[in-house]
């Protein structure tokens, strides 16, 4: 019997590293953010991770020191026929090549292996207690969030997942299993204001809160406060007694929208005071909670 040959690795495409933070998750912990999103949030902070490169080449000539490359190339993955290639060696981190991208992406990201972005974390590891996998949304690319966890684990590093939740977790059982935990956003309650926020449906993002609460993986649930873009109240209480109902110890966290790093088109979304937000927190208390920050 021939023996099957093993399959290949998986590999992910990888917008950037940051080697640490002390704001996602707990202890201190490198943040590998995965390149695409299915979401289209107003108040994104990201968005030059939204959408994977097409390839187009518009960006090359704002590259003021030669980092980026736009060579001819051929087939369906290149429909502009062009290829972009970035030089991680002359790049000086300017930006001025995503504020040119009109699509939402960034012509830095790569393709990586797991083990290629444990390695690339360095002496650093020794310095870490975890990673946190971000995005873009990092659920879209299953495989390799689950390889890069498993990498991870076995590096010392346990790994926590930052989610929009629209991937169906509860039928992906060994990557819930290799994750120390997930962090998930639930943008709004209802059905219609979530397509509103984001473009989205919230189903799979309310089904994922009840599941990953029930399993014990959830370590916290955030939702951004924007006044008049959604019933913040009844979102809180709903997430509230979602938490409550399953037992689970998972942390609440307000975001109080800000405007910094949103496409211009938005930055005018109006910034929740003070009281707006001590009042959901005492709202999510009041229904059981035990932990609620704002930040
Ligand atoms: S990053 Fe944007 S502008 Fe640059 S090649 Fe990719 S899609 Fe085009
Ligand atoms: S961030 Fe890097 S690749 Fe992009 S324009 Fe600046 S130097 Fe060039």
């Amino acid at each position: 019997m021939t023996a099957r040959a093993a399959p290949a690795p998986a590999r992910g495409v990888v917008a950037r590293i940051l080697p640490r933070s002390a704001v996602d998750g707990p202890g201190n912990r490198a943040v590998v953010f995965l390149q695409g999103c299915d979401f289209d949030c107003l108040y994104c902070h990201n968005p030059e991770t939204r959408a994977l490169c097409v390839h187009c080449g518009e960006c090359a000539p704002a590259c003021p020191s030669g980092a980026l490359t736009a060579r001819p190339a051929a087939g369906p993955e290149r429909p502009f026929g062009l290829e972009v290639a970035w030089d991680a060696t002359r790049c000086v981190d300017c930006g001025a090549c995503v504020a040119a991208c009109r699509r939402d992406s960034s012509p830095k990201a790569v393709a990586m292996s797991a083990e290629e972005v444990v390695a690339s974390l360095g002496r650093q590891r020794a310095f870490l207690s975890g990673i946190t996998v971000s995005g873009g949304e990092c659920g879209l690319q299953p495989a390799f969030l689950e390889s890069l966890l498993v990498a991870s684990r076995a590096a010392g590093l346990p790994g926590l997942v930052d989610t929009n939740g629209s991937t169906d977790y509860a039928a992906l059982p060994a990557l819930v299993e290799a994750a120390e935990g997930f962090m998930l956003d639930v943008k709004a309650w209802d059905e219609d204001e979530h397509r509103a926020l984001t473009g989205a449906s919230n189903r799979a993002v309310i089904a994922n809160l009840r599941f990953l609460a029930a399993a014990g993986k959830l370590y916290e649930v955030r939702t951004v406060v924007v006044p008049g873009s959604f019933d913040a109240e009844r979102t809180v209480r709903e997430v509230s007694r979602a938490l409550v109902d399953s037992g689970s110890a998972a942390r609440y966290k307000l975001i109080r929208f800000r405007p910094q790093g949103v496409r211009a088109r938005w930055r005018g979304l109006p910034v929740p005071d003070d009281d707006t937000m001590a009042a959901l927190a005492a709202l999510a208390r009041a229904e059981g909670v035990r932990e609620v920050v704002v930040v």
